[in-house]
């Protein structure tokens, strides 16, 4: 047996346990090549790719990835403010709501005439 052929039956064979490509062929089946080393795509479709190298590139790349852009740091930031406000009128809203009590300007259990629990 030539010594290139050692072992190439079982080297690359379905039980093979290494990291497959699994890109999508033009035959629509994914690709059953071994992906590159440290990498999950095989040298025909990618994996010698290292990524958008300018700014523009860069944004350009970042537009296509947003889908609606609800969970962009911006976005989130924004929550979080909201939810502190939230937190801090609730604090007043009880803050005011002892004094309230406090003083007898309010009788205990007073959401009842709302109809509401405790
Ligand atoms: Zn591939």
């Amino acid at each position: 047996m030539n010594i290139a052929e050692i072992g190439k039956p079982t080297r690359f064979g379905p039980d093979w346990p290494g990291q497959r490509c699994g890109a999508t062929t033009r035959s629509g089946t994914p690709c059953k090549k071994a992906a590159l080393k440290g990498r999950a795509r095989c040298r025909n479709h990618g994996g010698c790719a290292t990524g958008p190298r300018t700014e523009a590139g860069r944004a350009r790349i970042a537009a296509a990835q947003l889908k609606h852009g609800r969970l962009t740091k911006e976005k989130r930031e924004e929550a979080k403010r909201r939810a502190e406000i939230g937190r801090e009128i609730r604090a007043e809203l009880r803050d005011i709501e002892g004094l309230a009590l406090a003083r007898g300007w309010l009788r205990p259990g007073w959401r009842q005439w709302f109809g509401e629990e405790t």
